[in-house]
Formats: structure tokens, C-alpha cells, sequence
């Protein structure tokens, strides 16, 4: 088993950097990134053990994406239920306009925080 991926980006080996410079000579060229599996521990599901960085990732899913969404096609919106708890509480806010010597001053006002809470679906 490899403990390396090439990076899936279609025009990772066009890119002009100084890393992907190989060859000696006059007989150079610029090759796709070698990954090592595992260099960010799992992050992000691993993706990053496919793509040596964001612009390889997204030019690969323009050039799959028909293909990548064919997998698990969504033909209608889904939902989630919650509830949505609103609770007034004091606060104060920015009064910019009759402050003493037109200096701008926090004011009290109620504000009201919204919370969407979970709700067990068993
Ligand atoms: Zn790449």
C-alpha cells in the first residue's frame, strides 16, 4: 500500500510553482503534487489526502460535478425539525445621533435572541 495520493486537481501539474518543478537541466517539468496520506490527522474526512489545496479541489468538482451529484441526486428539499425559542432580554445599542456633544452613547433597548433547538425524532 502507498502512503502517498497524487492530487486529483485536473490542472494541478500546470500550476506554476517552484514545488512542482522536477527534472534536471533542460529537461524540466512541473508534475502534480505528491500527498502524503494522513498529513492533517482526518480533517475535513480526509479530503485533503486526495487535493493539495482548494484550488485543485474546486477545479476537480467543476469538472465532476455533474457526475459527483448523479451519485446521490436530490429531487426535493429536506427538513429538519426543530422548535424556535425567542426570549427578550436588556441590551444596549449604538445611539448615534443625540448623544451629549454629538458623541455617539450606548442606549438600553430589548433585544430579542432566537434559538433553534433540537427536537428528539424517536
Ligand atoms: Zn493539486
Amino acid at each position: 500500500m502507498t502512503d502517498y495520493n497524487w492530487c486529483h486537481g485536473p490542472e494541478c501539474h500546470t500550476k506554476q510553482t517552484q514545488s512542482r518543478i522536477r527534472g534536471s537541466g533542460t529537461n524540466k517539468v512541473l508534475r502534480t503534487i505528491k500527498i502524503k496520506q494522513g498529513r492533517y490527522n482526518g480533517y475535513q474526512n480526509g479530503i485533503w489526502d486526495y487535493f493539495c489545496g482548494n484550488h485543485c479541489l474546486f477545479d476537480f468538482i467543476r469538472l465532476h460535478k455533474d457526475r459527483i451529484v448523479a451519485l446521490a441526486p436530490r429531487s426535493k428539499a429536506l427538513e429538519t425539525p426543530i422548535k424556535v425559542e425567542k426570549e427578550k432580554y436588556e441590551s444596549t445599542r449604538w445611539d448615534f445621533n443625540n448623544g451629549i456633544d454629538n458623541r455617539p452613547q450606548r442606549v438600553p433597548y430589548m433585544a430579542t435572541r432566537t434559538t433553534i433547538k433540537s427536537v428528539d425524532n424517536d
